[in-house]
């Protein structure tokens, strides 16, 4: 979950790095008063969940407190590459003297962390990244070491932050380390990271993603999401415990068990469209070890309930919970939703019990199931419904 500024920027205090004085507001008077009690010039700041909010006009300074409440006028409502700002973040101005950048990741194609460092931070990281590539220092963590300020000091010097301010620095990185491993973040990202006219290094600007797999250690994180930021059909799959992620841009709706059968069945289905005009997968959806009706009927109406989806491709591996199960799982589930179940699903079962449970969904004879007898054969078949748009025809088959 990538959280908004002001909350990372919140929990940046609570770890002991340096930010800015201020307050998080949703009215343009409220902004005026933030800065009255400031005292300061302000800084307006849009808060929404995506970068670029600067050259996007979201970012502004304000002398007074009636010009704090003229930016904020301008900014609420504001659309940023899609993202409506509800509230912005009133701040004391701060002097400048240098931007940096600095982040912690989570570097999965090296399966280890990663510290981002350079002298040269402010709006266009990813351009420097691409462009000089030498001035955006990368160095590895080893996850059971951390970052101690021996570390922090490689990382500093490797990022060229200037002498007067490398001690402090230093010490900033070490806690938001501590920030990023307590937290159980995935990214930590402060740009830009600024020395003040007095060498005090502040954390300007935040960008924290927490790993949601971790919420039950962080019963507080909570409360930091926001119903109008979160995907509603995520959502919905969230509060019955599924394990959903939508994808943009795909057609065919997926439901497997064990994550490994899924990401490869969403291979799979992706080759298979390519055939079909590419079509592509819509989500990912993991339905676990017990594929009971219920938990068959709860994913398969959140599925149905995205608009982009066209057919679905249910693809499942009896083990504990055998093929006759779950068989049974699909067509009760059909009974479940009745005619909110309106999409052609392909249906491809394998392992324990398979004969039983093929068995069973001919028997139901569904007009919307069909039963394919290989992954590669019912993503062909589900890629093909999807394009056709899932016309009418009814096509319950076995084998293949
Ligand atoms: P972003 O565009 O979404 O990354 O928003 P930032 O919060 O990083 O702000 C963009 C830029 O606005 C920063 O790089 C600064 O140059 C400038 N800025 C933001 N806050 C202040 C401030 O308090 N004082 C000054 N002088 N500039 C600021
Ligand atoms: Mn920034």
């Amino acid at each position: 979950m990538d959280l908004f500024e002001y909350q990372a920027r919140d929990i940046f205090a609570a770890h002991g790095v340096s930010v800015l004085a201020g307050k998080t507001v949703d009215n343009a008077g409220d902004a005026a008063a933030v800065a009255s009690e400031l005292g300061t010039a302000v800084v307006v700041k849009a808060q929404v969940k995506t970068g670029g909010r600067g050259k996007a006009g979201g970012v502004k300074l304000a002398k007074s407190a009636d010009e704090a409440k003229e930016k904020a006028e301008a900014i609420l409502g504001l659309d940023i590459k899609g993202h409506i700002v509800h509230q912005v973040l009133v701040t004391e101005a701060s002097d400048i003297s240098e931007e940096y950048y600095f982040s912690f990741l989570l570097d999965r194609s090296n399966r280890t962390f990663l510290a981002m460092c350079s002298s040269e931070g402010g709006m266009e990281i990813e351009q420097l990244a691409v462009e000089r590539p030498d001035a955006l220092a990368r160095i590895a963590i080893d996850p059971i070491a951390g970052v101690d300020k021996a570390k922090a000091d490689e990382i500093v010097a490797a990022g060229r932050i200037p002498a007067a301010v490398a001690e402090e620095a230093a010490h900033v990185i070490v806690k938001l380390w501590e920030t990023f491993v307590s937290e159980d973040a995935t990214l930590v990202e402060v740009n830009p990271l600024v020395r003040d006219p007095q060498d005090k290094v502040i954390a300007l600007d935040g960008k924290v993603t927490l790993d949601t797999n971790a919420d039950f250690r962080h019963p507080a994180h909570a409360e930091l999401v926001d119903e109008r930021t979160e995907n509603p059909l995520e959502a919905k799959a969230k509060a019955k415990g599924l394990n959903y992620v939508k994808l943009d841009g795909g057609q065919v709706g997926i439901i497997g068990n064990g994550a490994g059968l899924v990401m490869s069945t969403l291979d799979v289905v992706a080759y298979a469209g390519e055939a079909h005009g590419g079509v592509k997968p819509a989500n990912f959806l993991d339905i676990g070890g017990g594929a009971s009706a219920q938990i068959m009927a709860d994913g398969l109406d959140v599925i149905l309930g995205d608009d982009e989806v066209k057919s679905v491709f249910v693809n499942v591996f009896g083990g504990i919970t055998a093929c006759d199960a779950v068989a049974n799982g699909i067509v009760e589930a059909l009974k479940i939703l009745g005619d909110d179940a309106t999409k052609q699903l392909v249906v491809r079962l394998d392992g324990n019990n398979v004969e039983e449970g093929r068995r069973i969904l001919e028997e139901a004879n569904h007009p919307l199931v069909t039963v394919v007898g290989t992954m590669d054969d019912a993503a062909a078949k589900a890629a093909e419904l999807a394009s056709a748009g899932a016309g009418s025809h009814n096509t319950t088959a076995a084998g293949a």
